[in-house]
């Protein structure tokens, strides 16, 4: 089965998960049955669908009227209703065992025979959920994040016996439902996002119950010291106490001592005190005022034994081919909101550092949770997870060149002066490579982009290049996606960017341009997408983000008309940020890129980040924000730009 293949999906159960994933789906064209046991049932599922639609509408959040997603999604009680017709079922029936046994005995009596069955288990074991069908190469993991229509993760689970069709298509499924999905290789308790978390909030709850470290010192530590959205205790209160403790008892009984749950822990879930949901958890939400974590109880004993205890469940997971270290980083990033990968932490630490914390701890305590991974052994004596010489350095490019100019400045120069530096298939490839280049490189903090020659920064697509893509819609979709996530990277990228703008700046060169933080422009530039006059639309990221610099009413203008601009309208219109004369551009855009290169690096990755983050979504930006700003007060920067600010001097920071 094939994406184009797919045109009902079921969704099995219509409660927080099941309810949230038929809205994702719908609002992604498919027509949605979704089932519940009961009328009463599905319909609160329906109803909420309904509330939150309204609310994304309210909110512009819905590319159509919240009416006709709505339709798309049929309420039933009838199991062969809901499922004869269904090329996907996801289920999201209650987390146990005997329940969804009993539902996939069903499901099979009226499934057509070549639908794929996808769980979204967190915890239960997907091969042992396949072996209950008929069709366990047609079976795997979907596993959403709650709520599924705002958190962009899914992890795509392989059981022992998913054939690779099914994981791709049901990869390219969540894909298409505008998530951003990550394989998980085997079937191994947690999978990623939960493996890391869960031993994590545990080893929290031993620190306390051991007495080694108090609540107050454990949650300062891992949100203002290491940086995390939230203290340990704070989130295991969100997540719910009883939850993090199911899973980990699953752990516990699959994966041996190592996962036994703190005594803390237990009393909580004993006690019904289960976090923000009963009101009480390690915080007091009714009669106390919550999560209240002070900046300053930070404790290196804490951060190091919660750092090797993440290193730990990374070198199991990675040791056991469950998954690499991009992927680990990249679903915990997405599925827990970590401003950095566990992998790239523990690799920043030093691995060899937390081995000695493990093996100091296991002889002090002789628990088992202690004994290091041989995969972490092994690694350590390597320097890191991440291989230490793969870091693209000396890569020949044939479409760009990568110079060092200043201090801390990485340029990027386009480097097809005899095609107006239009944009190929390969320089798309090599321009994210370099992205991935200078923001690994520690010798770089921010990136200066411009077009070789005074013709063009970037005249658009190279359209000769890919005519290849000739009139095929899934050739022209892939297309356009290459080049979002590209520029998407610079965008993203943590370092600031300038883009020196020198003659024309055309369509897909705009969209490039648009993802530059700042942009200097020569007076002789031209700018304008064009797009609509080929009968085209702008494909690379212009229909989103030019309105995100300069407001919906002026974007909607560049395209609609398909009119050229000179560099003084721009600079009127919000995108240039400054107009120089054509002789001086280099000059000016190399000095504004040095002089953002003398910033704080972490300030600047974190304002970014927070600025990213909140653009569709202001709470989550608020609330990014307020953990960077927590974070950057422990910082060494900090106190070398106040120290400057009141000695009246140019501070020096280390980005430390
Ligand atoms: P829930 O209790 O809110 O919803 C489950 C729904 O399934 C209920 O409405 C129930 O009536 C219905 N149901 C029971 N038997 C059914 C059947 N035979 N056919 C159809 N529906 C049936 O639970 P939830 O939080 O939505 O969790 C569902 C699944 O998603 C679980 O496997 C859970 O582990 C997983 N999950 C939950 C979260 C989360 O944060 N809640 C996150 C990721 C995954």
């Amino acid at each position: 089965m094939q994406l184009e293949d797919i045109n009902t999906v079921a969704v099995l159960g219509a409660g927080n998960m099941g309810h949230g994933i038929a809205e994702v789906a719908a609002m992604a064209g498919y027509d949605v049955n979704m089932r519940d046991i009961n009328d009463e049932f599905v319909q609160n599922g329906y109803d909420q669908i309904e509330w939150s639609l309204n609310k994304l509408a309210e909110n512009d959040q819905l590319s159509e009227e919240a009416d006709t997603v709505l339709e798309r999604i049929t309420p039933l009680v009838d199991m062969g209703e809901a499922c004869a017709d269904a090329d996907v079922v996801i289920e999201a029936v209650p987390e146990q065992m005997e329940i969804k046994k009993d539902v996939y005995g069903e499901l099979e009596e009226v499934a057509a025979d070549d639908a794929i069955f996808a769980t979204n288990t967190s915890s239960l074991s997907i091969t042992d959920l396949a072996e209950v069908t008929e069709r366990p190469e047609r079976f795997c993991g979907m596993h959403f994040f709650n709520p599924p229509v705002r958190m962009p993760l899914v992890e795509v689970i392989s059981g022992a016996e998913s054939d690779e069709e099914t994981l791709d298509v049901i990869e390219d499924l969540a894909e298409d439902f505008g998530k951003s999905p990550v394989r998980v290789h085997k079937d191994s308790p947690g999978f990623i996002v939960n493996r890391i978390l869960v031993p994590l909030m545990n080893e929290a709850a031993w620190l306390v119950s051991d007495e080694e470290a108090t609540i107050a010192e454990v949650d300062s530590t891992t949100k203002y010291g290491m940086g995390l959205p939230m203290g340990s205790f704070e989130l295991g209160d969100q997540v719910g106490n009883d939850v993090s403790y199911h899973v980990l008892e699953y752990m516990h009984e699959v994966l041996g001592d190592a996962y036994e749950p703190a005594p803390l822990l237990e009393e909580k879930v004993e006690n019904e005190e289960l976090g923000k949901k009963t009101g009480k958890g390690f915080y007091d939400y009714e009669d106390g005022p919550g999560a209240e974590i002070p900046t300053d109880e930070q404790s290196d004993l804490v951060e190091a034994r919660l750092l090797a205890t993440m290193a730990n469940e990374a070198a199991k997971l990675i040791g056991n081919d469950v998954a690499p270290p991009a992927s680990i980083d990249e679903a915990t990033q997405l599925g827990a909101g970590f401003p950095d990968g566990p992998v790239k932490m523990v690799d920043d630490y030093g691995l060899d550092d937390l081995l000695e914390t493990l093996e100091e701890a296991a002889e002090q305590t002789g628990y088992e949770r202690y004994e290091p991974a041989d995969y972490l052994e092994a690694r350590a004596a390597e320097g890191g997870f991440y291989d230490q010489d793969d870091d693209d350095e000396g890569v020949d490019f044939e479409t760009i060149r990568v110079e060092y100019p200043a201090e801390y400045v990485g340029h990027i120069v386009i480097d097809r002066p005899h095609r107006m530096n239009t944009i190929s298939d390969d320089l798309l490839a090599e321009l994210s490579t370099a992205i991935d280049q200078l923001s690994d490189d520690d010798e770089v903090r921010a990136i200066l982009l411009t077009g070789e020659g005074d013709k063009a920064f970037s005249a658009g697509a190279d359209v000769q290049s890919m005519a290849g893509s000739g009139a095929d819609p899934i050739e022209g979709q892939e297309l356009s996606r290459a080049g979002q996530q590209a520029f998407g990277k610079l965008e993203a990228c943590d370092l600031p960017v300038v883009a020196g703008i020198d003659g024309y700046c055309l369509g897909g060169g705009m969209e490039l341009a648009t993802c530059a933080d700042l942009r200097v422009a020569s007076e002789r530039s031209e700018f304008g997408q064009p797009e609509l006059n080929l009968g085209l639309i702008p494909g690379w990221g212009g229909t989103q983000r030019l309105a995100n610099v300069i407001g919906e009413g002026r974007a909607k203008e560049i395209i609609l008309t398909a009119e050229r601009y000179d560099a003084e309208t721009m600079a009127d219109y919000g995108f240039v940020n400054d107009v120089v004369d054509n002789d001086d551009l280099e000059d000016t855009a190399l000095e504004l890129a040095a002089d953002l290169a003398g910033g704080p690096p972490i300030a600047l990755k974190f304002t970014k980040r927070a600025m990213l983050a909140g653009r569709d979504d202001t709470d989550a930006g608020l609330e990014y924000e307020a953990s960077a700003f927590g974070h950057l007060m422990a910082t060494d920067d900090l106190m070398e730009g106040i120290t400057a600010f009141m000695g009246d001097g140019e501070p020096e920071f280390e980005g430390n």
